[in-house]
């Protein structure tokens, strides 16, 4: 596997906390970061070892890299990725991939018109327990799927609770945060996401920025030559006790994975059919970060593909666009 050397846009809590390790843990270099402020940006490189630190956005894409991970705010991905795309750059976008499906999709077009690798950081599709979870499906382990669950209620951290929950950052807000990430699991799983049914409140005491910290979400797939199916999620930034779970019904078993929806790799797979509860075994040794940095690496190689497409992600962003609407108008919104 070759050696990239990256680019990091924002000096961010995921960059600091996961992706620096697991592009190292790839074979990648990381050179140097550009923040929006001088002392963060030195600080931010002193502390990780990076020779470069910058403001500037056009210095950062003239160093000798060959991609950029940008986990700016939400509200700052589309025109960061356009601009690292057209000097030539691949590049690894956090989710939510930009803050409307027209940007997205204009980020997905330029780079397959550049011939480069843009991908989400949707770190859970390729978690071993989500390719198990798609593996048994495939292989008909549950029949005929007809409804899936995914509980994703966490309590924020409190570092994190800044332009997430304000209104003042565009892009903030559970929605885009987790819904997305649910959608990045559940749309490879049940085909076309179509229909939307969201309520979102505000309910933790120490959440004054304005934006919804819950949010429950129902979601309407189809596939041809299948029953429609029906998903539910549940997202939250204000529960302290609750684990992540996705759960998986067909005609003939259900899947539940408990520890789905977390940052780490564990959890556990059982499969319930007529002849009873199995625990189905799963390596769960890789990092989930790394397992997405080896394969944007191989993407960038042509020997495989993101664990999430720049179309992936589109379609994820699709999905929580629809939810946030739906929670703002009390209506179904119908994706196209
Ligand atoms: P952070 O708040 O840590 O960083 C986002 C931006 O905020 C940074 O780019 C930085 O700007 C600015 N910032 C950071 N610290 C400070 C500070 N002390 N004072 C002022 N500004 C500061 O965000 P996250 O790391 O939580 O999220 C970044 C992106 O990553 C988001 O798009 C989020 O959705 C995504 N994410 C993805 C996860 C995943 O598992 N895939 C998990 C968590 C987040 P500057 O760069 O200008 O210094």
């Amino acid at each position: 596997m070759s050696t990239l050397k990256w680019g990091l846009i924002g000096a961010s809590d995921i960059a600091a906390t996961r992706v620096i390790d697991a592009i190292r843990s790839s074979g990648g270099h990381v050179e140097g970061v550009v923040s929006g402020s001088a002392g963060r940006a030195d600080e931010f490189a002193a502390v990780h070892g990076l020779h470069y630190a910058t403001t500037d956005l056009d210095e950062l894409l003239g160093w000798d890299i060959d991609a950029v991970y940008i986990s700016s705010t939400n509200d700052k991905h589309f025109d960061q990725a356009c601009r690292a795309l057209r000097a030539g750059k691949h590049v690894l976008c956090e989710k939510p991939l930009a803050l409307t499906a027209d940007e997205a999709e204009t980020m997905v077009k330029l780079a397959e018109e550049l011939g480069l690798v843009l991908a989400a950081n949707h770190h859970l599709p390729g978690s071993p327990l989500h390719a198990k979870v798609r593996e048994l499906v495939t292989d008909g382990a549950i029949g005929t799927v007809l409804s899936a669950k995914v509980a994703h209620a966490v309590l924020l951290p409190q570092r994190l609770r800044g332009w997430r929950l304000g209104q003042s950052t565009p892009g903030s807000g559970v929605i885009l945060d987790i819904t997305c990430h649910d959608a990045s699991v559940l749309n490879p799983l049940l085909g076309n996401p179509v229909a939307v049914t969201a309520v979102a409140v505000q309910q933790a005491e120490w959440n004054t920025g304005g934006q919804a910290d819950a949010a429950m979400t129902v979601i309407r797939y189809e596939q041809d030559g299948k029953p429609p199916v029906l998903a539910q999620t549940h997202d939250s930034f204000t529960v302290g006790y609750a684990e992540t779970c996705l759960e998986v019904h067909g005609t003939d078993g259900t899947i539940k994975v408990i520890d789905a929806m977390t940052q780490d790799t564990k959890g556990q797979v059982l499969l319930t059919t007529k002849t009873g509860i199995r625990d189905v075994e799963v390596d769960c040794s890789d990092d989930l970060y790394v397992i997405g940095l080896r394969a944007f690496t191989a993407a960038v190689e042509g020997t495989g593909t993101p664990t999430a497409t720049g179309r992936d992600g589109l379609v994820a962003l699709k999905v929580a666009l629809a939810a946030e609407e739906s929670a703002t108008t009390g209506r179904t919104v119908h994706i196209n």
